[in-house]
């Protein structure tokens, strides 16, 4: 077997992997990066690229100063019996500097979230803004030949190939009917699209997730890190108490890759691993994860086989996400996470017997923790989506965009279910007409007068955030009517695992005895999640990656060889 040598060895090539390469790498470590599969950027490439990274930089600038005690007062009420003091400071204290790091000495730029507040906006030290940030959007030939080795986008969450940021950019694609600015914009945008598909084959304007890894694999290229596709670990080196590297399945054969300074695994969680879900998961047999395929926790196993633990106490095993199944024309089954529409006004979840069980405009984690929490032991875990065609064409529901794209194909296909009158949509869906119907009643009666006394939609800022701001009285709430009637079937899915290795502020592996391994760190999905399987804000899967990755290749440049 051939035997290579490097400092550190990173294993995936997601946000956690890439910032503690890039990190090593500026540090002047020389670094290999092992991925699994021929392209790079696993889930993160296909994520809306969220950072949740309190007192950052961008916010500092624009005026938004925060002490450290309010996110930390934050997540000390939301996260409770999970709040784990040591990790949470070593992500609190490095999440600015980190962001900061990239900005000044990488390729990696940001723009800021400063609209974007924390999803509890009740519970003391609650973010108001400027706790969020995302890769400013990357012309992709800034990655020359490396661009053939970048993911794909997700099919499910682009329009025509193209991915959209949340705010201004997805705002003008939802206003093109009613706004000639937006219009232009997207003709714009549009027109660009076609010409790089022609020349490129794929798209070239990147935003959100692959935004962040287009920026990283730059910035990786620009310190020399050595990027490997198709060479997934299989097994670590272990040697003396210390973790020495790691064997590489290539096309060439195995290959061992000594590592000085130490190994990071990050290869994504287990969002694939049957065993390991069916241990953990609820309703797993129903549960459709979003993640990439390769996600089929690697680095669990891997850093179990040299004494590691996973920590299975969180609150949640997994980042939940409602998600609806999409039949395309080419015969496939696509994934669509219910991110956006389910804040608008007019629209409501309900289960089989016809009544709401959550505030549908709340984060999408508790709209699936609410569900299986509802539905009936033995019963299928499932809600569906209901609202009027009105309000389909204005927000869009699911994958079914707003006018002017037509909504009749997923009408025939049977993605969207119609019913003229209520009780007919009911019929269809198998849902219970009566229950419907007295749930409608109900609900319409408060909504025209802009309230929802029974779950208080609208009476959070992350509730309003989400609904529309020229919807009054209340921006989250609007009475369901006049048919005819849609609706769209969701069921449990996910964005990513929470349970992971046991980790030290340091993203060092733990043992049984909570001492580190040596040698070995943890980061990303692979680490055990220090919002402790919470779901506190959007962006609290990518910040930590990235911070926890920063700590970890800045732990690695400090170790001796
Ligand atoms: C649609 C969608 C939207 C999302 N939006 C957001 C958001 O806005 N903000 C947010 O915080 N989170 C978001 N998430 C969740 C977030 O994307 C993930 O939690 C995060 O990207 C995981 O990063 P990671 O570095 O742990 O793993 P990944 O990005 O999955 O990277 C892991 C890599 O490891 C590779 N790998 C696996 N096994 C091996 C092996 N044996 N050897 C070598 N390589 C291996 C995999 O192929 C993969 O490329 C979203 C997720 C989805 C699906």
């Amino acid at each position: 077997m051939s035997v290579q040598r490097c400092d550190v060895l990173v294993i995936g090539s997601g946000a956690g992997g890439l910032s503690a390469a890039v990190t090593a790498a500026w540090h002047g470590l020389k670094v290999v990066v092992a991925e699994k599969e021929a392209v790079f950027g696993g889930t993160t490439a296909w994520s809306g690229g969220w950072i949740w990274a309190p007192l950052n930089p961008l916010a500092k600038r624009s005026g938004i100063v925060e002490d450290i005690d309010a996110p930390r007062t934050y997540l000390r009420h939301v996260l409770g019996n999970n709040f784990d003091e040591v990790r949470v400071n070593a992500f609190l204290e490095a999440a600015p500097q980190m962001v900061a790091f990239f900005e000044e000495k990488t390729a990696l730029q940001f723009q800021d979230g400063n609209r974007i507040c924390d999803t509890y906006g009740t519970v003391p030290g609650a973010g108001t803004g400027g706790r969020s940030v995302i890769a400013a959007p990357y012309d992709a030939r800034g990655l020359g030949n490396l661009v053939k080795r970048l993911r794909h986008p997700l099919r499910e969450t682009t329009f025509l190939g193209m991915t959209l940021q949340a705010g201004a950019d997805l705002g003008a694609f939802m206003s093109v009917t009613r706004s000639p600015r937006a219009l232009g914009y997207v003709a714009r945008r549009l027109g660009r699209h076609v010409v790089d598909l022609a020349v490129y084959r794929r798209g070239m304007q990147l935003r959100n997730g692959l935004a962040l890894v287009g920026r990283l694999l730059r910035s990786a290229a620009d310190l020399g890190v050595d990027l490997r596709e198709s060479s997934p670990a299989i097994r670590l080196i272990y040697e003396s108490g210390s973790v020495r590297g790691a064997v590489l399945r290539t096309r060439q054969g195995e290959v061992e890759v000594r590592a000085s300074r130490g190994v990071v695994l990050a290869a994504g969680g287990f969002p694939h691993d049957p065993e390991r879900r069916q241990a953990l998961f609820p309703a797993n047999d129903q549960h459709l994860a979003l993640a990439v395929l390769s996600a089929t926790g690697d680095g669990l196993r891997l850093g179990e086989s040299v004494g590691g633990i996973v920590d299975t106490t969180l609150a949640a095993p997994g980042a939940w996400c409602p998600v609806s199944l999409v039949p395309f024309p080419d015969g496939s089954i696509g994934r669509f996470p219910h991110i956006i529409e389910r804040g608008k006004p007019g629209i409501i979840g309900v289960l089989a017997n016809g009544r709401r069980f959550c505030n549908e405009g709340n984060g999408y984690h508790d709209y699936v923790s609410a569900m299986l929490a509802a539905v009936p032991k033995g019963e299928e875990v499932a809600s569906w989506l209901i609202c009027t065609r009105a309000f389909q064409r204005r927000y869009g529901l699911g994958i079914a965009r707003p006018a002017p794209v037509p909504v009749e194909p997923l009408i025939k296909s049977g993605y969207i279910k119609v019913g003229q009158t209520i009780s007919e949509l009911a019929l269809i869906c198998g849902i219970d007409p009566d229950g419907l119907e007295r749930t409608l009643a109900e609900y319409n009666k408060h909504a025209r007068e802009g309230r929802d006394p029974v779950f208080g939609r609208g009476s959070t800022p992350y509730n309003r955030l989400q609904g529309d701001p020229d919807h009054k009285p209340n921006p989250c709430v609007a009475p369901i009517e006049r048919g005819p009637f849609y609706a769209v079937k969701v069921v449990p899915g996910s964005f990513g695992t929470f349970a992971g290795l046991k980790t030290d502020g340091s993203a060092r592996v733990l043992n049984s005895t909570d001492r580190p391994i040596r040698g070995l760190y943890a980061v990303g999905t692979d680490m055990a999640n220090v919002m402790g399987g919470h779901y506190p804000a959007g962006g609290i899967n990518l910040g930590p990656a990235l911070t926890f990755g920063f700590i970890a290749g800045r732990h690695l440049a400090s170790q001796p060889n």
